[in-house]
């Protein structure tokens, strides 16, 4: 949250609080009194973050002051060494500078909003390095403690009191803004140090209570390999709700599941294809027992299957009893794939965008 959102809803809650005095009858602010009103509230919003040394009222506006300042004192500075060089006088130049700055309006702001934003700089380090950032200064305990102070500072300057309580509304509404972020802050400081939260958090953000273990299932999957591809979104939503263990004759297909933690149980065929994959994964598939009494799914489409549910994967998501969830049979390319692509692709050095095609099975007749 940085400084214009905290001003923003200060002297956004105001006017709410204003127009309904208004609906109830109150008489009208001045335009003055809404204006000084929405700067010393504005104010007020901002300098709760004078605990950090990068926020916009420890450095932004204090730098910009002093270069403002400096640039507009640089001339009499000039002017009062080069007088001290030529007469040797000390006294009698800084007699004459002092004079000169003090003497001209312009020029004593000029010094003066140097003086502040060195301080605010100086004072906004200290705090830091003391209190930290979102420390005391954004407890209740220390807005009522600045709310009391601007009160009287602004009685002492023989302006109404009240604009201390503007000032006290910005201070409130930037640390319960703050509040509302993960971090929050130390409201009850010096009661209690622990980070406090506006509001309790969201139901969704509350972790949900540890149900024991999943329960277990077997899916007795299909044997083509598209098959395979297509089960993976039936098979990815049914893992969130269950430990599966999926009967198949691939496991290269499942490689990045078996990682999370999908169990495979090898499904023995006579079919060409996947009697010569059986054989070539037969050292790398990791085969396990099925468990004993867990129910079984034998999956399994039927063109009219197809109609009902609009595709082969939404079918065999129905068989999975998981239909109506995100259709997801994306799988990740494994890092030996993209290493034999990029050797194809530094062997033709194309000249265009290219799309590069792994049929799922390469047969000879294929080759084109
Ligand atoms: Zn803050």
């Amino acid at each position: 949250m940085n400084y214009i959102h905290h001003a923003l809803i200060g002297v956004g809650t105001a006017s709410l609080g204003i127009a309904a005095a208004e609906a109830l009858g109150l008489p009208q602010l001045s335009l003055t009194t809404l204006g000084v009103g929405a700067l010393v509230l504005g104010s007020g919003s901002i300098a709760t973050d004078l605990d950090h040394p990068k926020s916009f009222i420890s450095n932004s506006i204090p730098s910009g002051v002093i270069r403002l300042a400096l640039a507009i004192l640089v001339i009499p500075v000039l002017a009062g060494l080069a007088a001290l060089l030529t007469t040797q006088d000390f006294q009698g130049t800084w007699a004459g500078f002092a004079g000169l700055i003090f003497g001209v309006d312009f020029l004593r702001w000029a010094f003066i909003a140097l003086g502040v934003s060195i301080g605010l700089m100086l004072v906004s380090w200290l705090l830091y390095k003391s209190l930290h950032h979102r420390g005391p200064l954004h407890s209740l305990y220390f807005t009522l403690g600045v709310t009391t102070v601007a009160c009287m500072v602004f009685w002492w300057a023989w302006l109404p009191w009240t604009w201390g309580l503007a000032f006290g509304w910005g201070w409130l509404w930037h640390i319960l803004a703050d509040g509302l972020t993960e971090q929050g802050v130390p409201f009850f400081w010096p009661f209690n140090d622990k980070r406090e939260h506006t509001l309790p958090p969201s139901p969704s953000k509350i972790t949900a209570p540890v149900v024991g273990p999943k329960p277990k299932i077997i899916v007795d999957g299909m044997y083509g390999i598209g098959d395979n591809l297509h089960q993976r979104a039936a098979v990815r939503e049914l893992m969130k709700t269950h430990e599966v263990w999926l009967i198949t004759c691939h496991a290269a297909i499942w490689h990045d599941m078996i990682k999370q933690g999908l169990h495979l149980h090898r499904k023995t065929t006579r079919l060409r294809t996947q009697a010569k994959i059986l054989e070539r994964e037969k050292d790398t598939f990791p085969d396990e027992p099925l468990p004993v009494g867990a129910n079984t799914i034998k999956i399994w489409y039927k063109k009219e299957a197809i109609d009902k549910y609009g595709s082969i994967a939404g079918t065999l998501m129905s068989e999975c009893g998981v239909f109506g969830k995100t259709i997801d049979f994306s799988m990740p390319v494994p890092r030996l794939w993209l290493d034999q692509a990029q050797e194809l692709i530094n062997k033709w050095k194309p000249k265009k965008p290219l799309l590069i095609y792994r049929p799922i099975v390469r047969r000879k007749e294929w080759n084109g």
